[in-house]
Order: C-alpha cells, then sequence, then structure tokens
C-alpha cells in the first residue's frame, strides 16, 4: 500500500496496489486448492472506482462489496478500497467461494425471477430481495461446508452447515427451507442466522448495477461450459492418484463429467423446492430446536405432506422424444411428485409438439395418453400451462430441449428436464439432466 506517502496517491498506485493483492490472493487460493487452480486463474478481475475518503483522498472500505461479487461470466467485481482492507487469504477464500458459485450453476437454479428492466440496488428492498437474500444463505451453505471439508474455513459472518447444526453434503435447494425455519427461531430470540452478504449475480442470476451490461467482458456460456468440464476432468484426475480432493468436489466433478448419476436426487430436490415455493411455504411440518446451544441439528428437512401444489406437466411429445423414454421418465416424476404432494394430489398434463394438445387430468402419471409428434415447440405447450385455471405453481417440462423457449421465466417454478445429452434448456429454469437410458426405477408392482 501507499497509504503511508505524502498526499494522495495516484489513481494508478491503487490500481497497482489493488491488482498486486488480487495476484497474491489467486496464487493463496491456488496454493491451497490446488484441485480448483485452474478456476481461480479463470476468474476475471474488474476493479470497480474507489469510493474516496472526502477529507483524506483514500479508497475506503465498502462493506456491500465484502465478498467480491462474481457475475456469470466469471467476472470478480474488487472494490478497491475493500480489496485493501481485506486479507490476502480472505479474498482468496472468497475466489474459491466463487468459484463453487459459478461451477455449480448457483445462477440458473436460483428461484428468484429476474424483474425484466430492473436492475438490482445493493441496499434495495425490492420484491425478491428477501428471497433472493435467502437463496444466497443456501447456495453458500452448499459451497462452505465443501471448502471447510478441505480446511478452508470461511471469514466471520459467512453461512456454515457445521456452525449452525445444519446437516452437511445438501443441496441449495434443500437448504433453503432448513435455513427459514432457523432464521425464524433465531430471530425470535433476537438473533440472525448470518450476516447479509451479497455474492452478486454468480449467485441469484440477477444483474447488479456495477456489472457492465454484458458488454463482453468475461467468458462465454461455451468458454464456461470448457472450463468446468477441464475443471470436473482435473480433480478427477487428483481424486484418483491422491486423497486430497475434499468428498464435495469430487462429487461435483463427477456429476459434471457424468451428470445423470444422480439426477433423481437432483429432480426430487428442485420438486420439493418448487413445490415449497408454490405453496408458499406455509406448511412446514419441523422439530423445534432443543434449547441447547448449537442443538440445531434438531431440525430435520421440513416435511411438506400437507402441501400440494397445482402441479402441470409439459411433455415434449414430438418425434425426436421416443414414447419409451418419456414412459420411464414419467414414471420417475410422478413417482416424486407423489412423494412430495401426497396421492391426493392431481397432476394436469399438456402433451406438446408444435402446438399444445388438449389438457388431460390425471392421478397418476402412468395414465397420461401421449400423443403428438412432428416439430416442437415448447413455447405453446408452456403458455398453455399457464392459460390453466388455477393457474399451476409448478411446472415440470419434460423435452430433449431441441426446443425455442420463452425469453423469460413464466410466472411459475419452473423445472426442466432435459432428457439425454443434446440440446439446451433457458437460464431461468431449474435444470436437471437425465440420461436418454435411463433405467427404469425399481418398483414393487407387478412382481411374479
Ligand atoms: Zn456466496
Amino acid at each position: 500500500m501507499t497509504a503511508d506517502s505524502p498526499g494522495v496517491p495516484a489513481r494508478e498506485e491503487y490500481g497497482e496496489a489493488v491488482r498486486a493483492r488480487i495476484a497474491a490472493a489467486r496464487l493463496w487460493a491456488a496454493h491451497r486448492a490446488p484441485y480448483l487452480a485452474s478456476a481461480v486463474f479463470a476468474l476475471n478481475p474488474v476493479i470497480l472506482e474507489p469510493v474516496l475518503d472526502e477529507d483524506t483522498g483514500l479508497p475506503v472500505a465498502d462493506p456491500e462489496f465484502r465478498a467480491f461479487p462474481a457475475d456469470t461470466r466469471w467476472n470478480l467485481h474488487v472494490e478497491p478500497g475493500t480489496a485493501l482492507a481485506t486479507p490476502v487469504e480472505e479474498i482468496g477464500w472468497w475466489m474459491l467461494h466463487h468459484v463453487g458459485h459459478l461451477v455449480r450453476g448457483h445462477a440458473a437454479r436460483s428461484p428468484v425471477r429476474p424483474e425484466p428492466g430492473h436492475r438490482v440496488g445493493h441496499a434495495a428492498g425490492a420484491a425478491g430481495d428477501e428471497e433472493a437474500h435467502r437463496w444466497n444463505q443456501a447456495a453458500d451453505a452448499e459451497i462452505n461446508d465443501d471448502l471447510e471439508d478441505g480446511d478452508l474455513r470461511g471469514p466471520a459472518g459467512v453461512v456454515s452447515p457445521a456452525e449452525l447444526g445444519l446437516p452437511p453434503n445438501r443441496t441449495a435447494e434443500e437448504y433453503v427451507p432448513m435455513l427459514d425455519v432457523l432464521a425464524e427461531a433465531m430471530g425470535r430470540g433476537g438473533g440472525a442466522l448470518a450476516e447479509a452478504i451479497d455474492c452478486g449475480g454468480a449467485a441469484d442470476g440477477r444483474e447488479r448495477p456495477y456489472e457492465d451490461g454484458g458488454s463482453g467482458e468475461g467468458l462465454t456460456r461455451l468458454d464456461r461450459e470448457l472450463l468446468e468440464r477441464s475443471i470436473a476432468a482435473g480433480i478427477q484426475d487428483r481424486a484418483g492418484a491422491r486423497g486430497e480432493v475434499p468428498a464435495g468436489w469430487r462429487r461435483w466433478a463427477g456429476e459434471r463429467v457424468r451428470p445423470s448419476v444422480n439426477w433423481r436426487a437432483r429432480l426430487g430436490a428442485l420438486i420439493r423446492r418448487g413445490a415449497g415455493t408454490a405453496a408458499g411455504r406455509t406448511d412446514f411440518g419441523y422439530r423445534r430446536p432443543s434449547r441447547r446451544a448449537g442443538a440445531y441439528a434438531e431440525i430435520v428437512p421440513p416435511s411438506m405432506v400437507r402441501a400440494v401444489p397445482d402441479t402441470a406437466l409439459v411433455i415434449d411429445t414430438s418425434g425426436s422424444v421416443t414414447g419409451d423414454v418419456l414412459d420411464r421418465l414419467l414414471d420417475e416424476v410422478g413417482g416424486v411428485v407423489d412423494g412430495v404432494a401426497g396421492p391426493d394430489r392431481r397432476l394436469r398434463a399438456i402433451c406438446c409438439d408444435v402446438r399444445p394438445h388438449p389438457v388431460q387430468v390425471v392421478r397418476r402419471a402412468g395414465d397420461i395418453d401421449l400423443v403428438g409428434g412432428g416439430g416442437t415447440d415448447m413455447r405453446a405447450g408452456i403458455a398453455a400451462a399457464m392459460a390453466l385455471r388455477p393457474r399451476p405453481g409448478l411446472v415440470v417440462v419434460l423435452t430433449d430441449g431441441e426446443t425455442p423457449w420463452p425469453e423469460r421465466r413464466p410466472p411459475a417454478y419452473m423445472v426442466v428436464c432435459l432428457v439425454g445429452d443434446g440440446g439446451h434448456a433457458p437460464d431461468w429454469a431449474a435444470v436437471v439432466r437425465v440420461p436418454a437410458d435411463a433405467p427404469r426405477r425399481v418398483t414393487t408392482r407387478g412382481q411374479s
């Protein structure tokens, strides 16, 4: 730093000091977590305008930027005053943390709808901010337990499942309702769950005012895809040779290389999450936390059997998806919806090729009559689902992804099951990729 030099340091001098700090933090992060080194070096630091103290002319730290927030193009936003006031190790920890948000697709998985034309302000109280904040904490929980496993404890005030007494190795979707319950319990005692830390668009998918608005800085979608695969492959190589990679990262790499491995668990988590959102989370059952300090482990994942979300299925029945695959997938989805909503729920299904076919109301997914053929336009099927009354709160789309999508997220919780290796899903949907040759779920039915 040049703080001891007389007068006001030139703008270039801050820049240099900040860049040196970022470089040191990168080296620290790459050294502490060699399995993420290539990811750390792929982060693109963007140095923001400093906020200068009116008297001294020196940059002052802005706590809103304490996380060095990232966006989905792997830009890391560095506020100069914050960078100069933060230990190198802490900046390095945030780098590893943001790699977690980015490679785990937290932005695309975020349940928070980006409002068209609305950019998120830092201290804004806009609708959705509370939900975004909870999602950010849940995503942090998903990442931080794996970092702690690698002996990388976060700075004070960040969410740690271990410290909160929550079970480790859960997804952000699973942590959301647990954190809701905890926050309520702690709020009654006048406490707070964790500090309000904003990790940026990499965590919740919403654009921030300080981002450059997509003018080209950072990684493209293809860059990101290739980078993630190479990080995952690197982790698998290392994990095979020596046991130096924490289990959570090995699991991520395994799923990234072979995305089908854990798709049932992911599909279940997404549908449960969607059901909770659709039902307004008013019907959670949970055990009261004990008074014992640190006994929040008493809280079990909320059961949601009484929440009956209005669920609609939109099924791609164009020629490109075979009936056999759809049959198997419907069996799976039906099983998950049954588990979430109970056996009394009704299911509305719309088969869709280039146009939506008439809605079918069924009790079991297996009763759906698959009609269709020809081209694909899931926009028509989704529009038809949104036109249903009552309007569904949770929509599950089954498709191979070879279709145009609505530009914006429809007003429902959307889960897209992408069958096979091709196609694409929109950024606004929660996505699970399902192998086209998925074996049928083992059931006790039909034993002879
Ligand atoms: Zn975070």
